[in-house]
Formats: C-alpha cells, structure tokens, sequence
C-alpha cells in the first residue's frame, strides 16, 4: 500500500560490512525493524542494488537514502545535489523533518545527519571491525554494539552498549578505517532579538503558515484539542487549503469535546470526536516507550492519548498537531516574571533532545506520518529567538501566539488557559490513581511512574519484547514489590 501523504521511507537500517565489498542494504523491512510487524510502509532500498522510488539517489559513488521529507517536495535527489556542491555542509541548508545517510563508495565512508531538532532519531553502531550500522530505531541494533566504538556528536543509547545516538543538528561522518567527525548543523539559538510587538505578530503567522504549507498533503487530519496551539494550527491549515479535518479525542474520565467543536465550528471543519476509555490509553505505555525509545515519564505521559488517538486515525493519512509550542514559547510556566521566564525557556530548549517527543514513529507503524509545525526550523528560529516579554506580555501566556490567531478563532479559544493532553484526557490523574490503588505513597507517585517507564523500556528497547507482549500490570505489581515506594 502506498501513499503521496506518506514520505516515501519512513525507517531504515543501512549496514555496511567491511573491510571488503561490500553489501550495503537499507530496508525497514520485517526482518530488520522490530516494530515493522505493524508497519504498512516498508522501504525495502538496496542502496547497491534496487531502490525504491523516492527513498534513495544515487550518483557517481554517492547514495543518499532520505527518511522523511524536505520542504519543495526535494526528494533524496535534491539532498545528493546539495550533498555534492556542499558535502556535510549541505545539512546544514536542509529544513525538514528528516534523517538522512549517505553512503561514499562501496561504504568505506557513511555520512549521517538528522534535522535541527532530531525529530526523526537516528542511531549509530561503528564496530572495531569496521562495520557500520544506522538504523532509526535504536532496538535493532542491540547486539551490534557490544563492539561499539564512541563517536563524536552522539550520545551512548541508555541500556544498549555501543549503540549512540546522533544528536539533533548534527552531522556525522564513519570512516570504516576509524576516524570519524561530527559537525553542527544547527544550533538552539542562543540570542534574542529585538521585534516591534506588531511585527512580532505578524512574523509568527506567516512562518507558522508557510511550515504548515510545505508539510500539507492530504488526506489530512488536525489533531484539535481546542487550545490555542493546535487550534491555530487547524486555521492555518483552513486557510491554506480551503478545508481542513479535525478529530479529537476524549475519554470516559475527561475531554476537551466542547472547546474544540467550538473551534471546529468556526472553521466549518469536517470535525470527529473519538471516545475511548483512559484504560485503553494508559495500555499504550508499552507501546508509547517502544516507539520513542525514551523511558521519561513525563513524556510518555504527553504521549499516551495521541498514541491511542492514532490508531483511531486512517492508515496512509497525515497527521498535522500542534505539539511542542509550548517549549519556546514558555507556555507551561504560566505566572513566571519575563526574565525568570528567559532562563526557563533556555533550560527547556536545552533538554529536549533525545526525549523523541516528536518521532514519527509514533504514527507511522500505523502508516501514518505526523506533522508538527511549531517545531519547523524556521518556526522554532522565529519563536526562540523573541524576547520572553513577547511570550509573556500584559499577564497572558503564548501573547504573540494569541495575538497572531486572535482574527482568525473565537475570542473564547484565543483566552482559553493551558491544558496539557494528559491532563485533558485524564491520562495522568488515571495513572496516578492506578498507582495509589496498589499501594504507592502519594509522594511516591511519580517515582513510581519512572520507575515502570524504565521497567518497560529495558524490556521493549534493549530487552527486544514485543510492546504486545508486555503486561503493565505485572510490570507494575514488580516495581511495587521491589522498591520503597509505598512508606
Ligand atoms: P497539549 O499537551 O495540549 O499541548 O497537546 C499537544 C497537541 O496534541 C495539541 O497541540 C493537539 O494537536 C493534540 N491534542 C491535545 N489534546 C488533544 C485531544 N483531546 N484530542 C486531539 N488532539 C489533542
Ligand atoms: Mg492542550
């Protein structure tokens, strides 16, 4: 099954065997992703060899194989053509939701890179023998790693000897002879510029529209909420394309229902709710940790409604959210004097990365491919880079936000306070009552939800379980048993 929505690879595993000739494959097949059993979307590229279209070009001694996308619709041809004029430097021209490999020769050389943010993650195995192994999930190369050497501009994956993980705006280059060196292709900004507040307005709008223009493609669905991010997010996309699909998801324990058919409305969006229990949400957990790889329990929590969301959602669609806004814009620290705000938003874009909030695995093992424009390059510049007073201005949080949308939504959506999708689902109260109905102290709560996180992730990550195959509940009666958390 394919789709235009759909990036034409969405995963990968390219290993290359040295010294020698070499066999070069990358595939996201059965046999090399674990979770592919669910994937409907398979790049079955040879790099030596057959290809399929769209995934991977090939030049002279380079292939380049591109995992997700670039804005102008540019394939993996365009990346080849920056590639030759520029060669590591060409990443750092590239905007995009991507991860790309490119591979010199008969693989004696492998250039690697993620977008800005690492919003598609891509790990790193470089053997003593020579061997070099990238894959985008870091499950797959358990094993490979035990031989690992470090390498420049990556972190070693927690739990999986040898196994790194390259770091958001960087690129990398493996000798299979040894030597290796990473470059910066982004970098969080670090400085702030002065905007007229109107000119500040007017500036978020129009990056917001033109990263939800390049990253449109139908069939298409706006996961609303009815806050003023993903709700901006739907007008510009109703705005862009003349309609715009919109669901939202509540369970039998809270919702945000009426706050996003009021947005719906306004927008005459071909509009659907989803009903569903918080059981069947926290059920994710296993499945949430196996697709990002990430055992914080925080970020877990974020995503277990979407995660349940998506399985509600068309396979071969796209899925446009408005996730991550309030990381530069300072949205979850409301009641913050402006400059104690500055310092908040600097830790928080300094501890991002690795978290993979924004995998696209979370949706494309579900044949989907997810979109997340406030965390388009360009988008992410123009938010960072305004001063906190932007940001927090007149006592309201997310102005410049607010103010950008406030002709295009209700008065009521615009003013309407944060709420977290776990907290608007019912996700983390749910948990957390789980946890007290088996004991925990309620101080201990949230250790005990790291703790299970972690549980689970050795298990799914480097322990290679199926997520099905996971009993929460007897993750969590052994977490309970074995450590201090009910005193
Ligand atoms: P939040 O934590 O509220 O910022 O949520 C992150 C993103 O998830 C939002 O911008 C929406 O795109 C999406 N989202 C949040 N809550 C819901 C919901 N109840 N139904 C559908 N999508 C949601
Ligand atoms: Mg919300």
């Amino acid at each position: 099954m394919t789709s235009d929505a759909i990036p034409a690879a969405v995963a990968c595993h390219v290993s290359t065997r040295g010294p020698g000739p070499t066999r070069l494959s990358a595939r996201a097949s059965e046999e090399t992703l674990r979770l592919a059993g669910q994937a409907r979307w398979q790049v079955d590229a040879t790099v030596v060899g057959s290809a399929p279209q769209g995934a991977v070009a090939r030049a002279g001694d380079l292939a380049v194989l591109l995992v997700g996308e670039i804005p102008d619709d540019g394939g993996p041809e365009a990346v080849l053509r920056l590639y030759h004029d520029l060669g590591p430097w060409a990443f750092s021209e590239l905007a995009g939701r991507f991860a790309a490999v490119v591979v010199h020769g008969a693989g004696e050389r492998v250039t690697v890179s993620v977008d800005h943010a690492g919003t598609v993650p891509l790990y790193v195995v470089h053997t003593w023998d020579g061997d070099i192994d990238v894959a985008t999930e870091a499950k797959v190369l358990a094993g490979l790693g035990d031989r690992g050497r470090p390498l420049p501009g990556t972190d070693e994956v927690p739990g999986l000897r040898g196994v790194r993980r390259l770091r958001a705006g960087t690129c990398l280059t493996v000798q299979a002879s040894g030597h290796s060196r990473a470059r910066d292709t982004w970098t969080v900004p670090a400085h702030r510029e002065r905007v007229d507040p109107d000119a500040a307005v007017a500036e978020v709008r129009a990056v917001l529209e033109e990263a939800v223009a390049w990253q449109v493609r139908e069939p298409m669905t706006t996961v609303l909420s009815g806050g003023i991010d993903s709700s901006a997010v739907a007008a510009t996309v109703r705005a862009h394309s003349g309609r715009v699909a919109t669901v939202t998801m509540g369970t039998d324990r809270s919702d945000e229902f009426a706050p996003a058919s009021l947005v719906a409305r306004h927008l005459g969006a071909r509009h659907t709710q989803v009903s569903t229990t918080v059981d069947s949400v926290l059920a994710e957990l296993p499945f949430v940790v196996a697709l990002t790889e990430c055992a914080d329990p925080a970020v877990n929590e974020y995503l277990l409604p979407l995660a349940r969301l998506y399985r509600e959602l068309p396979a071969g669609s796209r899925v446009m959210t408005g996730y991550g806004a309030d990381i530069p814009l300072g949205g979850m620290h409301r009641g913050q004097a402006d400059m104690a705000l500055e310092e908040l938003i600097v830790d928080d874009m300094s501890t991002f990365d690795g978290l993979n909030e924004l995998s696209p695995n979370l949706g494309s093992h579900l044949g989907l491919w997810t979109s997340h424009p406030y965390w388009d390059r360009a988008v992410l510049q123009r938010l960072t880079t305004l001063a906190a007073g932007l940001k927090r201005r007149e006592g309201i949080d997310k102005w410049v936000l607010r103010q950008a949308f406030a002709d295009a939504l209700p008065a009521e959506t615009v003013s309407r306070p944060k709420l977290g999708i776990h907290e608007g689902s019912g996700t983390t109260s749910h948990w957390s009552e789980v946890l007290l109905g088996r004991g925990v102290a309620a101080g201990r709560v949230q250790a005990a939800k790291a703790r299970i996180s972690r549980d689970i992730y050795d298990l799914v990550v480097a322990g290679g379980q199926e997520p099905g195959d996971v009993d929460l509940g007897a993750v969590t009666t052994a977490v309970v048993a074995r450590e201090e958390l009910t005193g």
